[in-house]
């Protein structure tokens, strides 16, 4: 288990240091401002719709190394996805972060995203991993108004 999580650690790291889909989306649809106050990560996050389908997310921002993460590995699992299965996996995501330490990792098809189950055992970075994922979801509802985690 030690080694997994350092494994897991590594990815967190190079993501953060070298987050995918970072940069402004020209011709975005949608674009939010996510803040968390805790920590002070900010957050923009942009979508480009085809049709139904999240043709493109990319996201702009600086913050905390599981911050930076967290985003990256989002983009990364729900670029080409549905809006319906992206709100799927941003509240599977939700639910993973947010269980008790204690509890088993669920079974989900996250994907890569599912190495930050870890921060669970760290309640002041939860916000930290979720910002991305809140930023989006309230994108992908239309919503205009900067997330904020508190
Ligand atoms: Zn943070």
């Amino acid at each position: 288990m030690s080694d997994l999580r350092e494994l897991y650690q590594q990815v967190i790291v190079d993501h953060a240091k070298s987050p995918k889909n970072f940069g402004k989306l020209e011709g975005a649809d949608r674009s939010i401002d996510g803040y968390n106050p805790l920590c002070g990560d900010k957050i923009k996050v942009y979508v480009k719709l085809d049709g139904d389908r999240l043709e493109d997310v990319r996201f702009e921002g600086s913050g905390c190394a599981i911050s930076m993460a967290s985003a990256s590995l989002m983009t990364q699992a729900l670029r080409g996805k549905t809006v319906a299965d992206a709100e799927d996996s941003i509240g599977r995501f939700h639910a993973l972060v947010t269980s008790p330490p204690e509890s088993l990792v669920p079974e989900s098809d996250l994907g890569k995203p599912a190495i930050l189950a870890g921060v669970r055992e760290f309640p002041v970075r939860i916000k930290c991993a979720t910002l991305a994922w809140h930023s989006l979801r309230a994108a992908l509802k239309g919503d205009q108004a900067a997330v904020t985690t508190e």
